[in-house]
């Protein structure tokens, strides 16, 4: 009989293609998908660790899902529970202490082993712990995807970062860089569009220090796979995410301008505008750095817009810093952007800094950047008003006929449109906007504004 698997994923888009992936390799074992943990035969928390309380919140549904596991016992069955991701790996042995209840505890480079684990925890009392940064990559032990990927699909090219920026867990908890090879990427691509897909966004935590194995031999960069990928029939859609400033190499740029696929909008992060946290935040570029990347991409891509991360409130921020960071922004002007209040991360090189900033300040500062980072957000959604965009249609709209996709700068856009060009992408005209959404009317080829 077919078990049901219930995965809740917290956190980037990375947890998002990692849980579909788990989907996958525990389909062979009769595993289909439950929409919620309460039908489950087992259930998978995907979780994160960038930001505040993320153990506790994990603890807390831990708790509310005991009671479920004690029911599917009272009616003789049982439910699996599982913890994957980076609080997984960050607290480990803490789980099992606390949460006894838990079956496999097991960290992001080890979902290939899951089948076994599952076996394992079924055949004894007491959980199962596999936090191993194994020397097999786990993209090598698992399987084609088996669900259809989506007109927008995720794709992972590269895992881990060596870059340990002072506030950030990642290299704890993802292990040390990681590039697949650019064949595996390509055929993996392939497959996705073979399945529908028209967008593929790679992903990795520091995707712009890609340096993956080229099929001839040596190596390719990301802007050669790029370049690459926008050669495999069928594709109209490229982004990447997350990069680093430091790896905006020529080769990326130039595939900026010269691949109409790649999308004119880079979520490229800054963190801070202040050359003094900047550099206590161990991110080895300043912010005159920073300006002249997003110069050089703007050369090569005149209509390319940007979006950013910020932490307000790092260990010895002043007041002075922070207006270094609304200076910056008010420079670039960012179409989109997300900013949150530094959060000490156990074991990270900043919780153990003496001079930690109050988080009434946090919170008094984050607020002064969220309203500017909303303004432009909004002068840049007005911008595009009159103007004739390329959408991709994605799914259906809240209203009858209606359906929604993105823009080329990953704006919402809904419009009046037949249902069979989902999949598709279409000119509309930008007749309204939004904070976070805009209005389109769909242009036929004639009526076409130039961009
Ligand atoms: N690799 C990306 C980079 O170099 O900017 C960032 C990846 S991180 C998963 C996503 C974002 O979470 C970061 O850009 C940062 O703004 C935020 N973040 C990470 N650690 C944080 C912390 N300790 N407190 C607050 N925000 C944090
Ligand atoms: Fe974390 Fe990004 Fe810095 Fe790597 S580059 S340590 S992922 S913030």
């Amino acid at each position: 009989m077919a078990k049901k698997l219930f995965i809740k994923t917290y956190g980037c888009q990375m947890n998002v293609y990692d849980s579909a992936r788990m989907a996958d390799v525990l389909a062979p074992l009769g595993y289909a998908p439950a929409d919620s943990a309460r039908e489950a035969d087992m259930v998978i928390l995907n979780t994160c660790h960038i930001r505040e309380k993320a153990a506790e919140k994990v603890f807390s549904e831990l708790g509310r899902l005991k009671p479920l596991k004690d029911a599917a016992r009272r009616r003789g069955g049982r439910m699996i529970l599982a913890v994957a991701g980076c609080v997984a790996q960050a607290e480990g042995a803490e789980i099992l202490a606390r949460a006894p209840h838990v079956d496999i505890v097991l960290g992001p480079q080890t979902y290939h082993r899951l089948p076994e684990l599952v076996a394992t925890a079924t055949r004894r009392a007491g959980g199962v712990l596999d936090t191993d940064f194994p020397v097999e990559s786990k993209f090598d032990h698992l399987p084609d995807a088996s669900a259809p990927p989506g007109v927008a699909s995720f794709l992972t090219i590269q895992e881990g970062c060596d870059k340990f920026c002072t506030f950030c867990v990642v290299p704890y908890t993802r292990g040390g860089e990681f590039s697949r090879p650019a064949a595996a990427v390509l055929a993996e691509a392939r497959g996705q569009i073979a399945a529908g897909a028209r967008e593929i966004t790679l992903l990795g935590q520091n995707v712009n220090a890609y340096h993956g194995a080229a099929p001839g031999g040596g190596e390719w960069g990301l802007g050669r796979l790029i370049r690459a990928l926008a050669a495999v029939p069928g594709i109209a859609r490229i982004r990447y995410t997350t990069s680093h400033p430091r790896d905006v190499d020529d080769e990326l740029v130039e595939a900026h301008r010269d691949v109409p696929a790649l999308m004119p909008f880079l979520h490229l992060p800054v963190q801070s505008g202040s050359d003094r946290i900047l550099a206590a935040m161990n991110r080895r570029h300043g912010a005159a750095d920073y300006l002249r990347n997003l110069e050089r991409l703007r050369r090569a891509r005149p209509e390319i817009a940007f979006s950013s991360d910020f932490i307000v409130g790092y260990p010895g921020e002043s007041e002075r810093d922070f207006e270094a960071t609304l200076a910056l922004v008010r420079e670039v002007g960012f179409a989109q952007s997300f900013s949150f209040k530094y959060s000490p991360r156990p074991g990270t090189p900043a919780a153990a800094e003496t001079d930690q900033v109050a988080d009434a300040v946090k919170s008094e500062r984050l607020a002064r950047l969220q309203a500017l980072l909303e303004a432009q957000q909004q002068a840049f959604n007005r911008s595009q008003v009159g103007r004739s965009l390329e959408v991709l249609l994605e799914r259906p709209g809240r209203h009858p006929g209606q359906l929604v996709g993105r823009s080329p700068y990953l704006q919402p856009v809904h419009m009046l449109a037949p249902a069979h060009l989902m999949g598709e992408l279409v000119a509309a005209r930008i007749v309204g906007a939004e904070p976070n959404s805009l209005a389109g009317e769909r242009l036929e080829e004639a009526e076409r504004i130039p961009a």
